[in-house]
């Protein structure tokens, strides 16, 4: 009898806040050829929980370019703009489990508190961890401030989290990674961020809640992403087990860096795939120009 195993699910998912540049398109045409290499399933996600800063016209530029490098997806394409009350539903499992708590500082009240300290603690990102101002606040105070209509953020009080996932005595917690350093196990140390905002409170949400919700939700075994966002999954694996869900194999490609060595963003004005295009490069030769930087393994 021969066994049957499930498709492996690979996924490119963009933010809609402004044109793709050639490190998106490397990111981009690596998972597309994982996905055929395995002959498993190739999502696209358009990431675009921030309403301000993401565009219609952006996302439309994302369909264009990546179909104009001969890129294709399964439809239909999962807009986490569509997505707001299944976050919701995640993070009132973490606060119904006592593992969350509203914060009211503004990011200059957190400055303020830890200003004059330079050895206070960072996250990976660089902001300072938080310093807990709103973590012990009693249950009145808190009623009163959101009865007040104070916005406030959601924070994952990392402390009764971890506390939590020992107390159900499961497997040490940790990743298998398959992207730049080799494939290795990697411990997770989701500490490094401390109390992390899980819901903004323009947003009602977080970057890393709707990434587990929409991985989950899509059956994504293989999250294949820069390598910038190595340190984010340290958070993503605690969130994923106490949330109960499935594990994704992890690889965390190489940053393609411009002339001077700073990694490509579109906040730098990185090069557009589009500009490419209108420069009259024809998607062979820039598929060719990026399967030298795409290192698909045989
Ligand atoms: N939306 C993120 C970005 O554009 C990528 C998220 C992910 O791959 O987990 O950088």
């Amino acid at each position: 009898m021969t066994r049957s195993f499930p498709k492996q699910a690979f996924r490119f998912a963009p933010s809609s806040n402004g044109f793709l540049h050639l490190g998106h398109a490397c990111s981009a045409a690596l998972n597309f050829e994982l996905a055929q290499a395995s002959g498993g399933r190739m999502l696209l996600r358009i990431e675009d929980i921030d309403l301000e800063r993401c565009r219609p016209e952006f996302e439309q530029a994302i369909y264009d370019d990546l179909g104009w490098l001969g890129l294709a997806w399964e439809e239909p394409v999962r807009r986490q703009s569509r997505h707001f009350p299944d976050y919701a539903a995640t993070l009132e499992r973490l606060r119904a489990q006592g593992l969350a708590y509203p914060c009211f500082c503004s990011r200059g009240e957190i400055m303020a508190a830890v200003a004059g300290r330079p050895d206070w603690p960072r996250d990976p990102d660089g902001s300072p961890l938080y310093p807990g101002l709103c973590k012990h606040l009693s249950p009145m105070e808190r009623t009163r401030r959101l009865a007040s209509g104070r916005a406030a953020a959601l924070r994952l009080d990392m402390k009764a989290a971890l506390a939590h996932l020992a107390r159900q005595g499961g497997p040490e917690l940790d990743w298998l990674e398959q992207g730049v350093g080799g494939t290795r196990r990697v411990r997770a140390t989701p500490a490094l961020w401390g109390d992390p905002v899980i819901a903004r409170r323009d947003i009602k949400t977080s970057y890393h809640i709707a990434v587990v919700t929409d991985d989950a939700a899509q059956g994504v075994t293989d999250v294949v992403r820069g390598a910038d966002l190595f340190m984010a999954t340290h958070l993503h694996r605690l969130l994923q087990a106490l949330l109960d869900l499935p594990e994704p194999v992890y690889r965390h490609h190489a940053l393609l860096c411009d002339a001077s060595g700073q990694k490509l963003s579109k906040s730098l004005r990185a090069k557009s795939l589009r500009a490419w295009r209108q420069e009259g490069l024809s998607p062979e030769a820039a598929r060719r120009r990026l399967s030298v930087e795409v290192m698909v393994p045989p």
